[in-house]
């Protein structure tokens, strides 16, 4: 009876096509409540706008603006916005379901959603980059708020836009609503320990998950692919531990050094132009050979479909943390299982940084503050506690911890499904 979507058309390796691939993967798991399955394959609700600005120069140029609400049994939305050339209303309804999994995997009291611009930001100045943002938070004013559907930074975005985006919609509703966007800033109602979360939980997610395949942190050779939020502090605390950074990557170069490169140099090095292209510290080396690298653990960190089949089967690393969304395509997962490589996927690795911004919005409706103890500990414990039940259900059933991650959501997004019943 239901027929497939008529906006998009998903391929096997495309950011939507995967995710549904995943969900078929999870049918044979949910028991009585796959019949409500179609539900995960459709977002619930999508809004395209027309974001016109006027330039530094007089001239108007549009963007096309995208925010996507996958599913809401569980509560509001809850997902980054996205600024980038390459954004699609396919690739936002993927991250927006990506994110409906993740919270249910952390058990977070959210559904899933996700927002994006196709605009290069780079080319843009300052005040041309507020304006956007703010005719963007203006334009899909209609459907976020604090109770309804709450943006976070994601690829291109900071605590700053998320600044412009809570002033926007509070100047809008005529009160001050720091509820309704999380990643700001910490003297607007941001949270500490925000900016580093994601990198955290990737963190110690894969502690965790060395720990269980007698992955020894002191030594570890790790190599990175993405050196922004995500990336940089997963390397960081991965650094902190004993291990080496061996290699790294992003938009400016792909960058190879045996020893290890020296946290602190880098940091600056990329602070201080952009990327890790040219870092004295290290040799430069072709795009390409980056999956080659004699590694330990991968940490993709950038984009979706970066992982691919003739890339799964060069990979060296005996463990691949997913920090970035979506980089692995259901082929090279397949291979990657078959040659032993473990795989923590997106939707648990990289919930550190959904946790706490849910830590932050709990604390700005309280308007009470917490230590960044209190948070990394509240934290540490959400994303072990997770990732235990999560082995549970892959051990139990003998499946990948992608698809046990997938039970465990779905299970829960489900059942919430169930229980609230169709409307009418
Ligand atoms: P960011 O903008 O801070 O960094 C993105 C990084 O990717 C940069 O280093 C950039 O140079 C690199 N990059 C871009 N294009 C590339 C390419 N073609 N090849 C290699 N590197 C490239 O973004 P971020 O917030 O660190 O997000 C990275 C990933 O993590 C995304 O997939 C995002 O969805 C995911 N993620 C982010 C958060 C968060 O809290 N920021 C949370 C969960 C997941």
């Amino acid at each position: 009876m239901t027929l497939p979507l008529s906006y998009v058309h998903p391929t096997p390796d495309s950011p939507w096509g995967t995710y549904l691939m995943q969900v078929d993967r999870v049918v044979p798991y949910l028991g009585h409540l796959a019949k409500w399955v179609d539900t995960l394959k459709r977002p619930k609700r999508v809004l395209i706008v027309d974001i016109p600005i006027e330039m530094d120069n007089g001239d108007v140029a549009h963007f096309e603006g995208y925010r996507v609400q996958h599913n809401l049994s569980r509560g509001p939305g809850k997902g980054g916005v996205r600024y980038h050339p390459d954004v699609t209303l396919e690739e936002v309804m993927a991250l927006a379901a990506w994110m409906s999994v993740k919270n249910a995997a952390v058990n977070l009291p959210y559904g899933g959603a996700k927002g994006g611009i196709r605009v290069d930001p780079k080319t843009l100045s300052l005040k041309e980059l507020e304006r956007m943002t703010r005719r963007y938070t203006s334009e899909i004013g209609i459907i976020i708020g604090p109770q309804r559907d709450i943006p976070a930074p994601d690829v291109n975005t900071n605590p700053q836009i998320m600044a412009w985006m809570m002033d926007t919609y509070s100047m809008n509703t005529g009160s001050t609503a720091t509820g309704v966007v999380t990643g700001k800033p910490v003297d607007l109602g941001g949270s500490l320990g925000r900016v580093k979360a994601t990198g955290r939980g990737v963190f110690v997610t894969g502690r965790e998950a060395a720990r269980r395949i007698n992955l020894n942190l002191e030594g570890a050779r790790v190599a990175v692919q993405g050196f922004g939020n995500v990336g940089s502090a997963a390397a960081e605390l991965f650094a902190q531990a004993g291990a080496k950074i061996v290699a790294a990557q992003d938009h400016t170069g792909t960058i190879f050094n045996t020893r290890g490169f020296d946290l602190a140099d880098i940091t600056a090095h990329v602070r201080d132009t952009g990327g890790v292209g040219g870092f004295k510290g290290a040799e430069p080396m072709a795009g390409e050979e980056f999956w080659d690298v004699d590694c330990d653990i991968l940490i993709p960190a950038a984009l979706e479909g970066q992982i691919t089949a003739d890339r799964a089967r060069r990979i060296k690393a005996r463990m691949v943390l997913e920090g970035a969304n979506g980089p692995t395509v259901p082929t090279a997962d397949d291979i990657l299982a078959d040659r032993g490589v473990l795989v923590v996927p997106d939707v648990i690795c990289n919930a550190g940084g959904v946790t706490v911004s849910y830590f932050e919005w709990v604390q700005d409706f309280s308007s009470f503050f917490w230590t960044e103890d209190e948070i990394n500990v509240r934290l540490d414990k959400i994303m072990i506690g997770a990732l235990k039940k999560i082995w549970d259900t892959a051990d139990r059933h003998k499946i990948t911890l992608r698809t046990a991650t997938f039970a465990v959501a779905c299970e829960r997004i489900l059942k919430a499904r169930e229980e609230r019943g169709l409307y009418p």
